[in-house]
């Protein structure tokens, strides 16, 4: 910036695109996601001068899911950058996983130029309006010197409170406008969220709540691992005894090896717990509404969340506590520790929590060292979890793929599992898997990226293997093949039903096709891709995967076309598959 006195005098100019650039630099934005074009392009070219890294995508659905993870992964929002009219329209998708996450996101989308508003400009659609369903936030600046105010209070939105995605429209128009330098104010860096605690009375009640339980249970969601509370939650299960359940992205928070990690005994843990807390995570479908049979009717519910509009859906809850997870576990801790006290080692709960975790996992032992090919789901995870890196992140989605993959796939660290999340959404993977390898290369380099996916879920955005090796990045995509969507037909089968109709009559709806290649979309782009059928070979091609740190990889795991999950989860698996 130059000194005040020479500013004033200034007849300098500066471009919309810069201002976008300068702004979002100053709200210490680092990365942004996207596809360039009519209008954006020069917004993506300023921001990289301004040291904002770029990741060029192929489709914005796919770049509006990377810049969401960015946001988990941070607590700063990622950007997604897109043109407008359709650019736009495919990042919705995006905007709506990031809001049903509760992850920040911020949203640019270049729109037609304001003279041309109703006449049928090119590429021209209400993107301001679409996106209020999609967003927390959703504005278009009133002019060049409006753009900086606005990027902050979107920025500040997508944090503050409940997190979610925010939108900010850019008219064409404002792209290649020149303003005058000193017309412009930047706001500062809007600060961190402030942090809320729960009112002490009810801090007071949890605690007799926990103390009095028979049957204690901590849920540990996503929210907890987005507000960074691994400490004092590892320090109150550790401290108290108390058994814990991830949810599928609360894993890592506390080890899923640690010895009060009840996952194993899902179902019992739920269904006999008389006392429920719940830190970050909803009582949605992910946990069966909170509501019988699943669990007792009387189950004592203490929810702890952000968002006094949570408190009390599906469940009356008997205790809420409103604030930061972080915060407000510590202040439990502080009650608890008042009078000495830890739940009992030896209770019954705690031998029939164990009991069950223990048949569970001789059963899928069990299957996990069926020697007959093509491979069950348990033989390929067991192969993959014995080679995982500790802290590697490991990425997933797809329906089995995804299911038995969190059982058998273990995390040790928070925020560094990402799957279909709340909403289900398939598409992802890939995405989040550039996501967190762009943070990973700046954060703490040597990291791996294990890419778990179904070879219907890898299909959605397949095409990112060339911006994976693009960038180089530390990828792995693992494809679980089983020929289709949850389940296929293998090659002789297949050939039989075509040879007298055509394939639009016959084939089933959930059908791929036989024996796809999916290795070679890497070799295409120079990645090493493997083609495996026997364990023997799955070993191999990981080894030489995770060895080689100069490339990504696809390991495309051929397996039982009708491969399901063992058979007393299988009720489990219309009513919840996160
Ligand atoms: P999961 O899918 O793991 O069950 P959910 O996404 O359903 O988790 O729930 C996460 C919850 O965490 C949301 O209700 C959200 O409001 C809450 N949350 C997010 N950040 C914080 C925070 N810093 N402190 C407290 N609660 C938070
Ligand atoms: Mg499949």
């Amino acid at each position: 910036m130059p000194d005040s006195n020479f500013a004033e005098r200034s007849e300098e100019q500066v471009s919309g695109a810069k201002v976008i650039a300068q702004a979002l630099k100053t709200q210490d934005v680092e990365y942004i996601f996207g596809i360039v074009g009519i209008p954006v392009t020069e917004i993506a070219i300023a921001a990289q001068q301004l040291g904002i890294k770029y990741i060029g995508m192929r489709n914005e659905q796919a770049a509006c899911y990377a810049a969401s993870a960015i946001g988990y992964l941070t607590s700063r929002p990622g950007v997604c950058l897109v043109v407008s009219g359709p650019g736009l329209i495919h990042a919705l998708g995006g905007m709506a996983n990031a809001n049903m996450n509760c992850w920040p996101l911020l949203v640019i989308g270049g729109s037609s130029e304001r003279n041309q508003e109703t006449m049928g400009a090119f590429q021209e659609f209400p993107q301001v309006e679409a996106c209020r369903l999609y967003t927390k936030f959703s504005a278009r600046p009133s002019s060049i010197e409006a753009i900086p105010f606005v990027i902050e209070k979107a920025v500040r939105s997508s944090i503050y409170g409940r997190p979610g995605a925010c939108y900010v429209d850019i008219p064409a128009d404002f792209v290649n406008l020149q303003v005058n330098v000193n017309s412009i104010k930047y706001m500062e860096r809007c600060m961190s969220p402030p942090i809320s605690m729960a009112e002490t009375s009810a801090v007071c009640t949890a605690a007799s709540v926990i103390r009095n339980a028979k049957q204690p249970l901590l849920i540990i969601g996503k929210g907890a691992a987005y507000a960074h509370a691994e400490e004092s939650i590892k320090k109150l299960v550790e401290q108290y005894k108390l058994p814990f359940l991830p949810t599928p992205m609360g894993k890592g928070v506390v080890p899923d090896n640690h010895p009060y990690c009840v996952g194993a005994a899902r179902s019992r843990a739920l269904q006999f717990a008389d006392v429920i807390v719940l830190f970050g995570a909803r009582l949605n479908w992910i946990l069966h509404f909170g509501l019988p049979p699943r669990y007792q009717p009387d189950v004592k519910f203490i929810q702890v969340d952000i968002c006094a509009e949570e408190l009390g859906n599906n469940v009356k809850p008997t205790v809420t506590l409103l604030g930061n997870i972080h915060a407000v576990t510590k202040q439990l801790l502080e009650e608890l520790d008042k009078t000495p006290w830890q739940y009992p080692p030896e209770s019954k709960w705690w031998k029939t929590l164990r009991e069950k975790m223990k048949s569970n996992e001789a059963a899928s032992k069990e299957l996990a060292s069926k020697k007959s090919l093509p491979m069950n789901y348990y033989t390929v995870f067991y192969h993959i979890q014995e080679q995982l890196p500790r802290d590697c992140f490991v990425v997933s989605e797809g329906a089995n793929t995804m299911d038995i993959g969190r059982t058998v796939l273990q995390n040790y660290l928070p925020r560094h599992r990402l799957d279909a999340g709340t909403f289900g959404t398939m598409g992802v993977g890939l995405g989040f898997a550039i996501a967190a390898a762009v943070v990973a290369k700046d954060r703490s380099p040597g990291q791996w990226i294990i890419c778990v996916e179904g070879d219907s879920a890898f299909g959605f955005s397949g095409m990112e293997v060339e911006t994976i090796c693009r960038y180089n990045l530390p990828i792995i995509l693992l494809v679980v093949n089983n020929n289709g969507i949850y389940q296929g037909f293998d090659t002789d089968t297949w050939k039989e039903m075509l040879k007298f109709q055509d394939a639009t009559a016959v084939v089933p709806p959930m059908c791929l096709l036989p024996n796809s290649h999916y290795e070679q979309v890497m070799t295409a782009f120079g990645g090493k891709g493997y083609f495996v059928q026997t364990p023997e070979e799955l070993q191999k091609s990981l080894r030489q995967s995770l060895a080689d740190t100069t490339k990504p990889s696809l390991i495309n795991v051929m397996i039982e076309p009708q491969a399901t999950r063992k058979a007393q989860a299988e009720h489990h698996v219309k009513a919840a598959k996160a």
